[in-house]
């Protein structure tokens, strides 16, 4: 019996047979199609015609750690090549709270009054931890997020500094063959971030602050010696600070003289208050004018072209080596004999580095 409690036993309880239960997949629900990705052909196509979309989805390829869109991200950097170059690549650096979003909020609007195409993008190796959002969020930067000429971009998060710096590096080629001829690239001016940056721009500006006491005790020698141009913000209400113009261009002298012949200069200015943002404009170009002149801006690129090929050397054996599923297995075995003390260091290197290259031999 179907239902035991319809027996004659159970007088006056009754249970009905039920119904057909509909079916729990909505027959009417249309599946989206998967998106196809874009040919390489396609890519550079849209790239070269300003397609923000593509160019956005082809830097997404370029962060992407999947071996397929690597491949994919190569050829179409590769192809897109011949349309970059044509550009100022500008690098800011300041500590967190030095004006760097509002000061490139202000720079942007002002180098876009002339018109062209600005992106600005941001090397922040520290960005996976904090989730990504201390440089580049667009909400930072209010007024150039919504500028139609502006391509603003965050810090890819994943990896090294190296590997960081490199996708930011290959991205600026595809900004350019999009057709932006100012390329700002943000840093965090805390260490060795600036090095990378510096590797890949024409003109590296450090933002200092005005009226901090502390003077320049906080800023590491090297940054400033790689510094083109010194600029102090929030040089505005009580803080425009004479004497700290003066501690910066003495300090500036004491520094060997750069290659470029160019003697870096220090201005202040207001990101906030806009005042003074022209000159630093005008400082930049003029030392455009000045590198392009005495040639020291075609040797700047090519030698900034020969450290990323040893980079990406660098990068690229390091991967392959800890990426080698025998080393994979070998090595925390191998590092805890030289932490107790049971393997010097160069032994357990050689040993390591003795059995990937048999490993690539097999
Ligand atoms: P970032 O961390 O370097 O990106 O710095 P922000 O651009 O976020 O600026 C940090 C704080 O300094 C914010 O509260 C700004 O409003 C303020 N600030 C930025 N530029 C100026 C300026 O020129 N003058 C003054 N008085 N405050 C400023």
């Amino acid at each position: 019996m179907e239902h035991p409690e319809n027996s004659e036993e159970y007088k006056g309880l009754v249970v009905n047979k039920g119904i057909e239960q509909p079916s729990s997949v909505n027959p009417y629900l249309k599946r989206k199609p998967k998106k196809r990705q874009l040919s390489v052909a396609e890519f550079v196509e849209g790239i070269v015609k300003g397609d923000i979309t593509i160019l956005s989805q082809a830097v997404t390829l370029v962060e992407s750690v999947r071996p397929e869109h690597q491949a994919v991200a190569q050829e179409v950097i590769e192809k897109c090549l011949p349309y970059s170059g044509n550009s100022i690549r500008v690098g800011i650096s300041g500590v967190p709270g030095a004006g760097k979003s509002t000061s490139i909020d202000v720079f942007g609007l002002h180098v876009l009054e002339k018109g062209g195409k600005l992106a600005v993008l941001a090397i922040d190796p520290s960005s996976e931890r904090s989730k990504g959002s201390i440089l580049g969020d667009k909400t930072r930067m209010e007024r150039l997020s919504v500028h139609p000429n502006s391509f603003i971009r965050p810090s890819p998060s994943a990896g090294s500094l190296g590997g960081v710096a490199r996708k930011t590096r290959e991205t600026i080629i595809l900004c350019e063959a999009a057709g932006f001829d100012k390329i700002f690239v943000e840093t965090v001016g805390v260490g060795q971030s600036e090095t990378a940056v510096h590797s890949m721009v024409d003109f590296f500006l450090l933002i200092q602050l005005a009226g901090t006491g502390d003077e320049l005790q906080g800023i590491k020698r090297g940054i400033m010696e790689m510094a083109d141009g010194i600029v102090i913000n929030k040089a505005d209400g009580s803080n425009i600070d004479k004497a700290k113009l003066a501690q910066f261009r003495n300090a500036l002298h004491l520094f060997p003289a750069p290659d470029s012949g160019w003697t870096p200069q220090v201005l202040t200015y207001s990101g906030f208050y806009n005042l003074g943002v022209k000159e630093i404009w005008d400082m930049i170009y003029q030392y455009i004018d000045f590198v392009k002149e005495n040639g020291y801006f075609e040797y700047r690129r090519n030698e900034q072209s020969k450290y990323w090929m040893y980079e990406s050397i660098n990068e690229q054996l390091r991967d392959s080596f800890y990426h080698n599923a025998k080393i994979e297995s070998m090595l925390s075995e191998k590092e805890q004999q030289v932490l107790g003390g049971n393997l010097t260091s160069f032994v357990a290197a050689k040993t390591l580095l003795d059995t990937y290259f048999d490993e690539l031999k097999k």
